[in-house]
């Protein structure tokens, strides 16, 4: 996805702009999104966590539940 700006994201996802960057912030709070700013726009970089798998050492999306390289179920770290 790369980056983007709110303004350009809620004209994809057709959502008010001021709730897209609502939306946009708790992301980046909860630390699924970088917000950058660039002059008077800010930008949001969306990025994968990865997390190593503990069968085969691939790196695997934090998002999935087991690993895609040799099907290990992985273990979630609890907060
Ligand atoms: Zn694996």
């Amino acid at each position: 996805m790369g980056e983007a700006t709110a303004e350009q994201l809620a004209a994809k996802t057709g959502r008010a702009r001021a709730a897209e960057s609502d939306y946009l912030n708790q992301l980046a709070d909860r630390g699924f999104l970088k917000k950058e700013r660039k002059g008077r726009e800010v930008y949001f970089q969306v990025f994968t966590l990865h997390t190593m798998c503990s069968q085969c050492g691939a790196g695997v999306p934090m998002t999935l539940d087991h690993c895609t390289m040799c099907g290990a179920l992985l273990v979630k770290h609890k907060e």
